[in-house]
């Protein structure tokens, strides 16, 4: 069966086509600048064994234009690993906010498009413009069948003693203002290749699962269910990330109204845009502030400071709410690829039982690998993630008998 993953942003579209049969990446590709005067395709495809790339500008005026791009580099003589569009059996589309409509993955039908809708004021950057790429997707690959996998249907599992905040119940009755927790496929991808790691199944083991990309989030996972995570209503709390702040004391919003003459649209730019590394240290690539700080920068060196330490109490956070954890798993462009960040990490932790193997956890590498020492009570590993795979594989299920007999 060939399936298709898109995740649609506000001026992009990247896809992903998998032959869920022979477990293969058929194509990927990214279109960029939707809505500019000219737009850039770059799509990778699988030719005679070989993964090949092409890219070049497109005119893409909408999405909707920006979609027939993506199925003519599936079908075109040159790019194409399809002779017609109609080969896609079905469309896997990754929808940011789910809010408490979904605890899985949903067939798209009408019912799921106006849960969808009822959710933008929680998501009015994402589920808009997700919707818009299922709309158009729905018309392009007018014969397969479009499945919605949500950020947030992982962490639906969390009690309410995590998931409400101390505020007024009708702000959560009538504005649904709760924690919703977000990078759902990530936690939900690492955390069953964790428990196959330790030779045990999801319910048997407790994980904390730690996804440091440019976004960053910390699930606790107890018997394979999220019992907490660090994001909350919105991808702007918990840790330090990239361009966001994470956790602030919510009083800084009035104090900088009152006192900065700041807006509350300039505010909001200020902490999901100006603020983490960038704020600290005016850079948000990792790699870039590792470079300045072995070179003796200061900014740089307090921005990993601040950032590890979040990670860390957090930590120590879930491991109480889990009452121990089996491992924790790092995950994403950072937690894969940083082995200075991940032993600031869990710098201290020996007296949680965690204890890092300094070799293993130096050396490079691409796969699921385990960084803690043989005396270590709790494991710490590195799993890759893959959302795409994760939510092709959600779409396969969504599609089997059982499955649908559930929805
Ligand atoms: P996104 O949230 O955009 O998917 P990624 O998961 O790709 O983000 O992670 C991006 C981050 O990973 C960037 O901060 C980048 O600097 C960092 N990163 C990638 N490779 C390395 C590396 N070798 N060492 C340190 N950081 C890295």
């Amino acid at each position: 069966m060939k399936i298709l993953v898109i995740n649609t942003g506000s001026s992009s579209i990247k896809y992903r086509l998998f032959d869920m049969a022979g477990n293969l990446v058929l194509a990927s590709g990214v279109l960029e600048r939707i809505g500019e005067e000219t737009s850039a395709l770059t799509a990778t495809f699988l030719r005679d064994g070989e993964v090949r790339q092409k890219s070049g500008e497109r005119l893409a005026p909408d999405h909707r234009s920006g979609m027939r791009l993506v199925a003519d580099a599936l079908t075109d003589p040159e790019t194409g690993v399809l002779t017609a569009a109609s080969e896609v059996e079905a469309v896997g589309h990754r929808v940011v906010h789910g809010g408490e409509d979904f605890v899985r993955p949903a067939i798209i039908d009408g019912r799921v498009i106006e849960a969808i809708k009822r959710n933008f004021a929680l998501a009015p950057l994402h589920n808009p413009v997700n919707l818009v790429g299922i709309e158009v997707a729905m018309s392009v690959f007018d014969k397969a069948v479009h499945v919605a996998v949500f950020d947030t249907a992982f962490h639906q599992t969390m009690p309410a003693r995590a998931f409400r905040y101390a505020l007024p119940p009708e702000l959560y009755i009538e504005f649904g203002i709760r924690r919703y927790g977000f990078h759902g496929s990530s936690h939900g991808h690492v955390s069953e290749l964790a428990a196959r790691m330790l030779g045990k199944k999801p319910d048997e083991v407790s994980l904390i699962t730690i996804h440091l990309g440019n976004g960053a989030s910390m699930a606790a996972i107890k018997k394979g269910k999220c019992i907490d995570t660090s994001m909350g209503m919105t991808p702007l709390e918990g840790l330090v990330m990239g361009t966001r702040s994470g956790d602030v004391d919510p009083s800084i919003v009035f104090h900088l109204a009152s006192n900065a003459g700041m807006g509350l649209d300039e505010i909001n730019d200020a902490l999901n845009k100006r603020s983490g590394l960038k704020g600290l240290c005016g850079e948000n690539d990792v790699r870039e502030i590792l470079a300045r700080k072995a070179k003796g920068d200061g900014d740089a060196a307090l921005a990993l400071e601040v950032y590890a330490y979040r990670v860390k109490k957090y930590i120590g956070a879930y491991m109480a709410a889990l009452g121990g954890a089996d491992a924790v798993v790092f995950t994403a462009g950072i937690g894969e690829n940083s082995p200075e960040i991940r032993a600031a990490c869990l710098e201290g932790l020996e007296c949680l039982g965690l204890e890092l193997d300094r070799e293993k956890n130096e050396k490079p590498g691409h796969e699921a690998r385990e960084i803690s020492s043989p005396a270590s009570r709790v494991k710490a590993l590195v799993i890759p993630t893959n959302e795409e795979l994760e939510i092709a594989r959600k779409t396969h299920e969504a599609l089997s008998p059982d499955e649908r007999s559930r929805l």
